[in-house]
């Protein structure tokens, strides 16, 4: 979700820019008809300090190459990881106007119209959005001592979430820029999502929540993004917000090939739970609960292996029961697949 908007570019920055404006001509997959796309290659401006606790002592830690199209050239970008926190992040990161190009065709924002009852069926199959969505609410209630019964859904997406808040008795407001995914939203809750940038957003009372699912490692500038949220709550309130876990056992076992954190470039930063904390923190906020969730769909080894019929059935069972003490295991030892924490605005 590319939540905030393109900010122009000064001389100066243009100068710094490693700038290459490539006249590309890529096939995009999605469509079965041939469209021809222009790409504006720029790179954001070179970072110095962590993106999540602000500290400077930051390395280089490795390349990924990224392909938007098999007929498209590669671009190259690079992680840094920070001494401190240990959060990693692009840099240079992709210019705002790039990214945003990126997701006209990559997976983040819908390319093309998907209906309630796919992604239902999708939700019977592996429940995953569904659970996730009530999880959250109940706990980011659980906490919220405000008195506020507003909640604010930011990254909407298909509206799981903010239907659990509704369901526990919350007044909602829904931020999402994706039109494929607001006629979902529309569809599972009755209303429309306001089609607005986060950062355009403006709010006349205060919330008792904000959740944010899946969308910090997608900014550009995470620290200003928690600022708001910061002043879009009322004391006391709650921010909850889940994000893949740059330590997962994934990242460790599969490095770079890793695509779940690793989505390069949709996602520029990868949090630890040590650098997501300390952005939190030093933004007004108190830590009141972190925790890990794994969950590996049941097909994926069966997938993998180009399995079909009985053989698939049997791995896909094993996947599905296997994993509870294995995912246990992982969350315990911070391995975890995406982190969730709440937070409490002081
Ligand atoms: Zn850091």
């Amino acid at each position: 979700m590319s939540i905030f908007g393109i900010p122009s570019l000064s001389n100066n920055q243009q100068r710094m820019l490693k700038a290459r404006v490539l006249q590309q001509i890529c096939l995009s997959k999605v469509n079965t008809m041939t469209t021809a796309t222009t790409i504006t290659e720029i790179y954001g401006e070179t970072l110095h300090e962590c993106v999540a606790c602000g500290d400077g002592k930051i390395r280089y830690w490795r390349q990924k190459n990224f392909h938007y199209t098999e007929s498209a050239k590669q671009s190259e970008f690079h992680i840094y990881r920070c001494d401190n926190c240990g959060t990693g992040f692009l840099n240079q990161p992709p210019h705002a106007q790039w990214l945003q190009d990126i997701y006209e065709y990559s997976g983040q924002a819908l390319t093309q119209a998907i209906s309630l009852e796919k992604v239902l069926a999708r939700e019977a199959v592996f429940p995953n959005c569904t659970v996730d969505a009530e999880r959250m609410s109940r706990a980011a209630n659980l906490f919220n001592w405000s008195g506020n019964r507003r909640g604010l859904d930011v990254g909407s997406g298909f509206g799981f979430y903010t239907q659990a808040l509704r369901k526990i008795g919350y007044r909602t407001v829904s931020i999402n820029p994706g039109k494929f995914e607001n006629q979902v939203f529309k569809d599972l809750n009755g209303d429309d999502p306001l089609p607005v940038m986060f950062e355009n957003y403006q709010a006349s009372e205060p919330f008792g929540v904000v959740i944010m699912s899946q969308v910090l490692e997608h900014l550009l500038e995470p620290d200003r993004a928690i600022g708001k949220v910061s002043d879009l709550l009322a004391a006391n309130g709650v921010f909850a917000c889940a994000v893949p876990n740059y330590d997962s056992f994934l990242v460790k076992l599969l490095g770079t090939r890793e695509n779940a954190c690793l989505w390069i470039p949709e996602h520029v930063n990868y949090f630890t739970r040590k650098g997501l904390e300390a952005l939190l923190e030093r933004n007004g906020f108190r830590v009141v609960r972190a925790e890990q969730i794994t969950r590996i769909p049941f097909d994926a080894l069966s997938r993998r292996l180009g399995l079909k019929g009985r053989p698939a059935a049997i791995a896909d069972a094993l996947v599905k029961y296997l994993q509870i003490p294995f995912a246990g295991l992982m969350n315990f030892l911070g391995l975890g697949i995406y982190i969730n924490l709440y937070a409490v605005k002081k």
